[in-house]
Order: structure tokens, then sequence, then C-alpha cells
């Protein structure tokens, strides 16, 4: 089996009115995503996905490594991974570059596993065709939204949701208690502070967070603020999970030794594909970390995650975007299906899913290089979208 070419769809959606929710980043009016798949001289088809920089994504998988991993087998995984990080090692390492490589890294392990017959989460050691999943969602809304939307989360077949904070102390302390009353003690809560705290603000908003038992308290900092990560340690019981915005095995080590994070998150579409989150998670284990890997960005990352998630024992639960996202909800030919709490992998070999190529044609953007101007969650592009961090100067230390 020989790579033949590699084809990138960049997709963009816009919400209806240009308005999906408001954050602490500003209104988020669209989203994006790149997939990618790589097509063989058998004829087999691998998936992958990377969130980043779409156009960024674009040069790199088809102008640099595509002439460069044209005739090799994608079967030898991490030998290919060890080329595409090479090869991109001077620009890369952090950000566009390493999560491209990782596109194309999730696509060579579903070819892999399609070779040998057998499903991704079962070729890395999983036992079970599902693994825990959590619906995320409950960004800035009144307290009564919240609880509507919780209990919808519930009835859809969750067990366990995450909100957005750091609009304001009074506002996340109260969400987090709005949410609480109405899902229950049974049912899990996780807040996401958005890399938008000090350690002050942390440690008293963490207090509400324990005496509400939020499962995790995630991203108070920013992923390169290892002082106030190690400051956080013994301060509060409630666990912190920080990762969504690391890149790469040392990024991660980083993090995890040189700060202080309960679990960690990386997605495979963002840090370097499922080869790099696998070696985080070795690290991880060695470190009493647990791994719940961030996904928001469309449902091939989501399954390549959740095959991660489905074959290690520290693995804790996986996300699922509950905001209207057509990445997530319509880009496979087959439903996602989330029962008791958990999400529901396939039998089928490789990761076992097949995007609906209707649905990519109508999303792909007309131009892969050109990004129209919108607040896309993450990415911002635009000035008029620009909404800087902040102004949260009571809780900064
Ligand atoms: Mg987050």
């Amino acid at each position: 089996m020989r790579i033949d070419h590699f084809d990138v769809f960049n997709l963009r959606f816009e919400y209806p009115n240009a308005v999906g929710f408001h954050y602490a980043g500003g209104t988020c009016t669209a989203r994006l995503t790149s997939v990618v798949r790589v097509v063989t001289d058998t004829g087999h088809v691998g998936l992958g996905s990377a969130y980043a920089h779409p156009a960024l994504v674009q040069l790199v998988v088809k102008e640099q490594l595509e002439p460069l991993l044209r005739g090799k087998d994608p079967r030898e995984v991490e030998a290919r991974w060890e080329e595409m990080y090479g090869l991109t090692r001077w620009y890369g390492r952090k950000g566009a570059a390493v999560s491209a490589i990782g596109a194309l890294d999730i696509a060579f392990w579903d070819l892999r596993a399609k070779a040998a017959d057998k499903p991704l989460w079962k070729l890395l050691g999983g036992k079970e065709a599902s693994c825990p999943a959590y619906a995320s969602g409950l960004l800035w809304k009144s307290y009564d939204s919240l609880a509507a939307e919780a209990s919808k989360h519930l009835e859809r077949g969750f067990r366990r949701m995450k909100m957005r904070m750091a609009r304001s102390e009074e506002y996340d302390t109260q969400a987090v208690r709005a949410i609480r009353k109405a899902i229950g003690p049974k049912n899990d809560l996780m807040a996401d502070a958005g890399m938008r705290y000090g350690v002050d603000l942390a440690t008293r908003v963490g207090k509400v967070l324990e005496e509400e038992k939020v499962f995790w308290f995630e991203e108070p900092f920013k992923p390169e603020d290892y002082d106030r990560y190690r400051a956080m340690n013994g301060r509060l019981r409630v666990p912190i999970a920080a990762g969504e915005n690391e890149f790469g095995l040392q990024g991660f080590t980083e993090l995890m030794t040189a700060g202080w994070v309960d679990i960690a998150q990386p997605d495979a579409c963002r840090c370097g594909g499922l080869t790099e989150a696998l070696r985080v998670a070795k690290l991880a284990a060695t470190l009493d970390v647990k791994i719940a890997p961030h996904t928001w960005s469309d449902a091939v990352a989501l399954h390549a995650n959740a095959a991660m998630v489905a074959s290690i024992p520290h693995g804790l639960t996986v996300e699922v975007d509950q905001t209207g996202n057509p990445f997530i909800e319509k880009l496979l030919a087959e439903p996602l299906v989330v029962r008791d709490g958990r999400l529901k992998l396939s039998d089928k070999p490789g990761l076992g899913i097949e995007l609906d190529m209707k649905v990519v044609e109508s999303l792909k953007m007309a131009d892969p290089l050109r990004i129209p101007e919108g607040n896309y969650s993450d990415m911002v592009f635009g000035p008029s979208h620009w909404t800087p961090a902040g102004p949260y100067k009571e809780g900064v230390a």
C-alpha cells in the first residue's frame, strides 16, 4: 500500500444571522475545520482532520508533505510521523504545521487499522466499542437558558457536560450553581475558564466549583503559564484540566511536570496526531494524570480522540460539541450515537467512518486559502470580530 495523493477539504459554515454563541472571545459567527483524505494506490482511503488555520494546513499538506510522502507506505505510521515532523521542524513544532501533520497521521492510523481489518480502537487495545462522552456547550446565556440547555443534554443521552465561564465572577459562580441545580448531584459538570483567570480568582471560583462538586476545572490559565499552574498545587480539591492549546510531547511534558494539571487534554487533530497524543497519554500514565482529549472541530477528530480514550485505562471521556455544529452532526454518513453517557464507536475497520460527500461539497470553502472575515470560535479574521480577552482585572494575580 503506497500513498498516491492527499485531499484537503477546508470547510466553513456560518451560524444563522452570524450569531452562534457568546463567549469570552466575543460573538462566534462561524466555524472552520480542515478534513484530509489520504488516497493510496490500492484504492484505500484514510481520513484525518486538523483544527488550525485552514490555509496553512492546505499549504503544508499539499505543497510540502504530499510531494515528499508520495509512494511511501502509510501503514508505517511512526516512520511517516518522524519524516513529517523533520520536514516541518524549521517552522513547525507548535501550531498549524504540527496540527497539519497530525491530520495525516490520523489518516495513516485509519489506513493501518483498515489494513489489519480491525477497528482502530481495538487495534490500539480497546475492549469496548464505546467510550464515555460529554456534551460541550453551555456558553454565555441567562441562568434559565443554561438550566434548560443542561436538561436537553441529559435528554439526548449525556451524563456529563461542560459550561463556559470567564464572564464575571458573579456570573461564573451563579451559572455553575444554576446548572448543578438543573442536572442534580448524579450527573457531572465541568467548568471552563478559557485561560482568562488569575491565581486569586481561580482560587475563589475554584472553591465554589468544589462546593458544587464540579468534575474538573478547565484552563484557568494560558498553557505556558506554568508558574500559575504550579501555584494551584494543593489549593483546591477540584481537579485541574488543561492542554487543548498545547502541542507535542515536549509541550505536554512541560505542562504536566513544570506546571500542575490533573487531567491533560491532548486533541489528536491539534497536538500532532494520534501518534503524539498517545505518547502524551503514555507519559501521563506515569505521572498519574488522566486523559480527556479536547474536540471542538469535527466528527473525524472526535472518532480519532474517542479511539484513544477507549484504548487507554486512564482515558476519561471525550468532548462532543453541542452548539449545532454540522461538522459534528452532519459530516459523516452515519449519525453519532450517544447513549447513557457513552459515544458508540464503529465495529468497522479503521476509524469506521465515511464522509457524507454531499455535505463536504456544500461546506467546502470557495478558495481554500481565503478565509472570510468572522469570529470562528478559536480563530478570528477581521478586526471587527476581534475581542481581546478581559476585563478580568479583579482576579489577576
Ligand atoms: Mg476549553
